[in-house]
């Protein structure tokens, strides 16, 4: 009698056992990768929500992360110098940024003043809390202005993620999110 013959359980796992056809250099049983200019950059991190905002917060291009986009404090460049990205994707993009600045800047004018009357407290003056809060009102706003724009791009990017037309730099494209089963 013959012995029984092994099992190899799947094809995948007999193609992974048998000679590769294709040479020494192929992968036995791998299909080769249908697009392999797709992921020019594989270090480049998925567009997730930490990774958008933190470059935000550090007033970088929320797509790529590079810097350079601000000429001084408060002009933003068109489109950013490394992958490309224009930041104004839609007309009226920055009125939300100026939301952004307006509740940014007021919660922290309210925190200043709560935190100087309370520092004063039970003798607050007038005078003092009304010149910290005046400082507060006039230099919040361009303060906080450059992050408001890069804080802004930043959830748009993860409301409405990155299209052909945004016309990004290919080797820039992050790579892909794997799409949510229904
Ligand atoms: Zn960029």
């Amino acid at each position: 009698m013959h012995p029984p013959r092994p099992r190899t359980g799947t094809d995948a796992g007999l193609r992974a056992t048998m000679p590769c056809p294709g040479g020494p250099g192929m992968m036995g049983g791998m299909p080769p990768d249908p697009d392999p200019d797709a992921h020019v950059a594989p270090d480049l991190p998925p567009l997730t929500i930490p990774v958008v905002f933190g470059r935000a917060l550090r007033r970088r291009c929320p797509v790529c992360g590079g810097g350079g986009i601000f000429r001084r404090w408060l002009h933003l460049v068109e489109r950013c110098p490394t992958c490309g990205f224009r930041f104004e994707r839609i007309e009226g993009h920055w009125l939300g940024s100026l939301a952004v600045n307006s509740v940014a800047s007021f919660g922290i004018l309210l925190l200043v003043l709560v935190v100087a009357f309370a520092a004063s407290y039970p003798d607050p003056s007038i005078p003092v809390l009304l010149g910290v809060t005046v400082g507060a009102a006039i230099f919040l706003p361009p303060f906080l202005f450059p992050y408001s724009k890069t804080t802004w791009t930043a959830a748009d990017l993860i409301a409405r993620p990155l299209t052909p037309d945004d016309l990004v730099d290919p080797r820039y494209w992050p790579p892909q999110r794997p799409p949510r089963r229904r």
